[in-house]
């Protein structure tokens, strides 16, 4: 599990880890990275982490813009090359001059100039040592235009390959165009997420209304949020009211209605009302705040489908540059071509091998995935767990307030000795101190039958049991079965003197004092419409699913039966509840738990992923790797079906990627010349950057994916 570290964010570069600023920003040393908050957990030390960056730093609409101003510079230049070129006098009869090859040479130097870029980028992984397609690109250009160079110098050498290596630039510097474009198309889930908040809120001040940036905002401060705007902060309405839509931040589309006292987040949109809200959480600790916390440690999480990405094209650059050294030396020396024939192959075969498409495979369909997600109300704080996911066997409930809406109400009353609105009052005045479910609905029942309450002393939470506390000078027990029994007031006689269809799915909760059983409470909890379906769902994509709770067991095969659970697990202390699902897993399962993440952390740990479900715009929860905002069974079913869809995209990627490498290496090298068919520099690098963009716009039909069984 993630540490939370209360120290404070510092930012550094991934490509630069000596640079430390107490501020984001750009790298004052590359430039171009962006200044990442410095991963307390140590992942930043990850070397594999900083292909991703890579691939992320030439995915910026900066990027974009600046591989097009080239292309249309060395678009404007390739013109004079081509007019210039032997080719030209050759075929088009334009006339030759001596000067020509010089002025071929300057034309190409400048737009070797403009390809310099993929040298800055070649440096960065020399330095990296993340020897990639940069340093392909970089080598088969550089080695094409200072062979070209020398021959326009040294009159034994005849032939050059300036158009060659122009085009290959060309073309390179406009598949990394499109690429950049479509990653950036693809979308920085960051930036979605920010452009959830309004640009200014209108600040309440002593001398009136102010407009102010979103950065100035402090706690406390008081903000008018007129009808259609956007929340700019967590905070609390103070006057006013509206319907307000979570939908973005709790993937609940039903607008819900707000007023004075009531809490609202930063990001949602207030649709009809005039309000003021009084300021609680701003920046990074509001719920936006945390959300791109959440998305920037999940962006620092790899999937292993990365992993081997990254292991592939390490590979083939080195199989590549040795490729390329076979290919001259066959050519030239075994088969007895001239040089530059040689040559020409060993520099495609450079090109060719950039594993560009590889290095974007994972990265893009992590991001649309991430986005998808959190459109879905679902947060993936580890990006690993969507390979566990997918291969998932049992998926394990926690029952109360997962499957069951958690909202007891009271069936019956049963006193055994006393009074029984004092009785309630005892029960009450105890639970009033109670977190759980069951307290919070017997306080609510006694509210509503206006039953007063003493007050409490000396109150003892029993996790799993119950309550303890001193009501008017006794002491009270409130609570299961078990405690009963731990007090010594438990008799079987107790149990068969109940109305026997009362116990049976009802949870009683009862009431003593150190001598005897005074009474029981029957509370009984609905199951979720939802559950029923979830369960079928997960039935049909062959998950099984079980049940964990801390209830009778009667009460928990009630709504097994209900729902169609295969296994439940009843009675089961808190602290108890991962050994359950260690059971499961010894047996070989895959096992995905589900829980409240309160009092389920343990569970959600042992599991080999652990869901917490939090309740609306609660995506704070420390506990396991996926958060689901919603408390709704059925988005479990989507976790699955997304991380499956994930991992299949991912795994076509990686063939695409891949494929194109088998199938364009050999022919690079020379290997279909005896049947006709020979792959220029300029053509190779096309197909390099067709290959890329195939991988993109494969990762981007994602975005679309439906996520129902
Ligand atoms: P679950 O999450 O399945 O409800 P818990 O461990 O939270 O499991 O609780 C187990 C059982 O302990 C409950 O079903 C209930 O019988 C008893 N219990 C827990 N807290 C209280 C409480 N505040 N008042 C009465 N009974 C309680
Ligand atoms: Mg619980």
């Amino acid at each position: 599990m993630e540490q939370a570290s209360h120290k404070k964010t510092q930012y550094t570069c991934s490509m630069h880890p000596e640079i430390v600023s107490d501020t984001p920003g750009k790298c004052p040393k590359c430039g171009g990275m962006d200044l990442v908050p410095q991963d307390s957990s140590g992942g930043s030390s990850d070397h594999g982490s900083h292909k991703h960056d890579h691939a992320s730093m030439m995915a910026t609409p900066e990027a974009a813009a600046d591989f097009l101003k080239r292309f249309f510079i060395v678009t404007g230049l390739l013109v004079p090359l081509v007019i210039f070129s032997a080719p030209a006098v050759k075929y088009l009869g334009i006339p030759d001059f001596v000067a020509r090859p010089y002025l071929e040479f300057a034309i190409a130097t400048i737009i070797f100039y403009f390809g310099l870029v993929f040298f800055q980028h070649a440096r960065h992984e020399i330095m990296m040592r993340q020897y990639g397609m940069m340093t392909l690109v970089s080598l088969g250009v550089g080695a094409g235009y200072l062979f070209s160079a020398v021959s326009t110098f040294v009159p034994a050498i005849t032939t050059e390959f300036y158009l060659e290596i122009a085009t290959l630039i060309w073309i390179l510097l406009f598949g990394h165009f499109l690429e950049a474009k479509s990653s950036t198309a693809a979308g920085d889930a960051m930036q979605e997420v920010a452009q959830l908040l309004p640009k200014e809120a209108h600040l309440k001040t002593d001398s009136g209304v102010r407009d102010v940036a979103l950065t100035s905002l402090k706690e406390d401060d008081i903000v008018i949020i007129k009808p259609g705007e956007k929340v700019p902060a967590d905070g609390t309405i103070v006057l006013g009211g509206a319907n307000v839509n979570e939908a973005h931040i709790s993937g609940e589309s039903k607008p819900i209605q707000k007023q004075v006292g009531d809490a609202v987040v930063a990001g949602s949109i207030n649709i009809d009302g005039s309000m003021e809200v009084r300021l609680e959480r701003v920046g990074e600790a509001s719920t936006i705040g945390q959300i791109q916390t959440l998305i920037r440690k999940a962006q620092q999480t790899k999937p292993s489908a990365q992993r081997l990405a990254d292991r592939a094209a390490r590979w083939l650059t080195f199989s590549a540059i040795t490729i390329a050294l076979a290919t001259l030396f066959v050519w030239s020396v075994v088969i007895g071509e001239t040089f530059v024939i040689a040559a020409t192959l060993a520099i495609t075969v450079l090109v060719i091998a950039c594993p560009h498409a590889l290095g974007l495979a994972i990265p893009t369909v992590t991001t649309i995935a991430t986005r998808l997600a959190v459109k879905n109300g679902v947060f993936i704080k580890d990006m690993q767990k969507i390979e566990v996911i997918k291969n998932a066997d049992y998926v394990v409930f926690d029952k109360t307030g997962t499957l069951t809406k958690g909202e007891f109400g009271v069936t019956s009353v049963q006193v055994f000795a006393g009074e029984e609105q004092q009785l309630l009052g005892i029960a009450g005045a105890i639970e009033a101190h109670s977190s759980h479910v069951i307290g919070l609905s017997i306080v609510e029942y006694l509210k509503k039958n206006n039953i007063s309450t003493p007050t409490a002393t000396e109150v003892k939470n029993l996790a799993g049991r119950g309550m303890k506390a001193r009501v008017s000078d006794e002491i009270y027990w409130v609570g299961n079965q078990r405690l009963m029994e731990e007090l010594g007031v438990w008799s079987d006689d107790i149990k068969k003197s109940f109305d026997d269809a009362s116990f049976h799915s009802a949870t009683p909760v009862f009431i003593a004092n150190k001598k005897e059983l005074r009474g029981v409470i029957m509370l009984s909890d609905q199951v979720k419409k939802e559950s029923m379906q979830a369960v079928k769902e997960l039935h049909q994509l062959g998950v099984k699913v079980a049940m964990l709770t801390g209830d009778t067991d009667e009460a928990a095969q009630a709504v097994a039966k209900q729902i169609g659970i295969d296994t439940v697990f009843s009675q089961v202390l808190p602290e108890e509840k991962y050994t359950y699902i260690k059971q499961l897993q010894e047996k070989g399962n895959v096992v995905v738990m589900a829980g409240d993440g309160v009092n389920d952390a343990p569970a959600l740990t042992q599991a080999d992923a652990g869901v917490a479900i939090g309740t609306g715009t609660d995506v704070a929860v420390e506990a396991g790797d996926i958060v689901l905002t919603q408390s709704n069974p059925q988005h479990i079913v989507r976790l699955i079906i997304l991380s499956r869809k994930v991992y299949s995209k991912m795994l076509q990627n990686l063939w695409w990627a891949l494929g194109y490498n088998i199938v364009a290496l050999p022919a690079a090298a020379g290997l279909f010349i005896p049947f006709g068919f020979q792959l220029g520099p300029a053509v190779g690098a096309l197909v390099m950057s067709l290959s890329s963009v195939v991988v993109v716009i494969n990762a981007m039909t994602l975005r679309k994916a439906r996520l129902y069984v």
